[in-house]
């Protein structure tokens, strides 16, 4: 029998404010331990919460721009439960009444092949159940596993920073695409300029929901919980992994067990975490320190028509506007710098395929192998443009070009400045040309005599010689032509 993998995503997204969600306390990543805390945060007896109107903003942004419906009215409620890095012994967060709710992404997302490469990438639709907003944990640090640390530390610094939560459909028949999925959240939320989409750092977290059920039926089979996925890598083989363990299970005539498992990447396993019979029991109620979080029409409505160019808006404006594939136009909306950079250069060159293939290519590999951002690249788009269009006119051949390309990204001067200062114009000029091939032909007798009798393709050696005489300067078609008429002798 096959079977079809349902997979939903439960994204856990930190805000970028400077401040926690209830406190003035600061969200800074690597402070000393416990130096970020305040009595709110620490659920001290009669501390009490105040919203963080920026917090709220960014949630209403990042729910507007996943397409859900934004409540004028929502409520906070607590989430009861014991653990030692949550000092109020409840997490506040929305239960019945979320921020918002019925959003859908679309989204363009493939199919991995043999070998890893991914094909037949098209848009697809994938649903939002929800998104609310709630502050985070602490974090407990275990020398060892938890079950049996010999030491424990808690740090009380991430405690009351604001998130949201993202719960999806279970709309995802593929680790493929989770993947998609997952990647166009985060770069949604960096074009908003909500998140930091830092996973190594736990800026985004992802739990995913899995089951399998027969191909073509329509009831879902047991799922299974897995937490801990902090890459995209680790979903992707974590996902790949479950799919394949209740394969085998359900093939061999077993039962799924309803559960939470944890991914481990050194043993690239997943493991039972615990079972539903000692699965939490939050006990829900309306946060009674709060007021419901009421939101005016009017600002909603203003906040929506500020919204940036979402990045699939910008991806589809980029394959019809510059005539570039799905996968070109997913690489160059990457990040809001990338696509300003590409798209600054395609329109001043004139040649939007080249300047793809620049920033993709020689630009990426110069920016990877320095280490640098695109925002920090030493070579402007203007210039690069600029390059292109030197290549377009034939003042330099293409093979020259990535010559003074390297020039520009070690010294940024400009294209024009490092052509002259390095003598590197095409010769496009006949009679120097001329010069050199009878040069070429009067050394190689022996070539030419193959030639003569018929074996044309000596042709090949004879434009190599031109161009190592010239330096690669030589105009490739011309160096042909004159190549042609001199040795048919005509
Ligand atoms: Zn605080």
């Amino acid at each position: 029998m096959k079977f079809e993998p349902v997979i939903g995503l439960e994204v856990h997204a930190q805000l970028l404010t400077r401040s926690k969600l209830f406190c003035s306390c600061s969200t800074r990543f690597d402070a000393p331990p416990n130096s970020q805390t305040c009595p709110v945060c620490l659920g001290l007896p009669g501390a009490l919460p105040v919203i963080n109107r920026q917090a709220v903003t960014m949630a209403v942004k990042a729910a507007l721009a996943l397409g859900c419906r934004v409540r004028t009215v929502s409520i906070f409620a607590r989430k009861n439960y014991f653990y030692p890095d949550l000092p109020k012994g409840y997490q506040i967060s929305q239960f019945d009444r979320p921020l918002g709710e019925r959003g859908s992404v679309a989204v363009f997302s493939g199919e991995r092949a043999d070998g890893g490469k991914i094909v037949n990438r098209r848009e697809k639709v994938f649903g939002i159940t929800r998104l609310h907003m709630e502050d985070d944990a602490g974090k407990s640090i275990h020398e060892g596993l938890p079950e049996t640390a010999s030491k424990s530390y808690v740090n009380l610094n991430r405690t009351g920073v604001p998130l949201v939560e993202i719960v999806g459909e279970p709309d995802l028949h593929s680790s493929q695409e989770a993947y998609d999925y997952v990647v166009h959240l985060r770069k949604t939320l960096l074009y908003l300029g909500v998140c930091d989409g830092n996973m190594e750092e736990g800026s985004l977290r992802c739990d995913a929901n899995v089951s399998i059920r027969p191909e073509g039926s329509d009831t879902l089979g047991t799922k299974v919980e897995i937490k801990n996925l902090n890459s995209f890598r680790f979903l992707q083989r974590a996902l790949d992994y479950e799919i394949e363990r209740q394969t085998r299970v359900l093939s061999q005539g077993g039962r799924i067990v309803q559960e939470t498992r944890l991914w481990d990447e050194s043993e690239g396993r997943t493991f039972t975490m615990r079972s539903k019979e000692e699965a939490h029991d939050y006990r829900y109620f309306p946060e009674p320190d709060l007021p419901p979080l009421r939101l005016d029409p009017e600002w909603l409505e203003r906040i929506e028509a500020e919204l940036p160019e979402l990045p699939g808006a910008k991806m589809k404006r980029f394959m019809t506007e510059y005539a570039l594939g799905a996968d070109d136009a997913l690489l160059l909306t990457a990040t809001v710098e990338t696509a300003a950079y590409y798209e600054e250069c395609a329109r001043a060159s004139g040649n939007p395929r080249a300047a793809a293939n620049w920033v993709m290519g020689d630009l990426a590999f110069a920016l990877k192998n320095s280490g640098r951002e695109i925002g920090e690249s030493p070579v402007s788009a203007g210039d690069l443009a600029e390059l292109i269009r030197t290549i377009d006119s034939g003042e330099i051949s293409g093979r020259i070009a990535k010559t003074v390309f390297e020039e520009m990204s070690r010294t940024g001067e400009p294209a024009a400045g490092v052509i002259r200062r390095m003598g590197l114009r095409q010769v496009s000029d006949e009679a120097s040309l001329a010069a050199v091939i009878d040069g070429v032909i009067a050394a190689s007798p022996k070539q030419l005599e193959e030639y003569r009798s018929g074996k044309t393709r000596v042709l090949g050696y004879f434009v190599g010689q031109v161009m190592k005489e010239t330096r690669g300067q030589a105009n490739p078609g011309v160096v042909n032509e004159l190549l042609l008429k001199k040795l048919t002798g005509a």
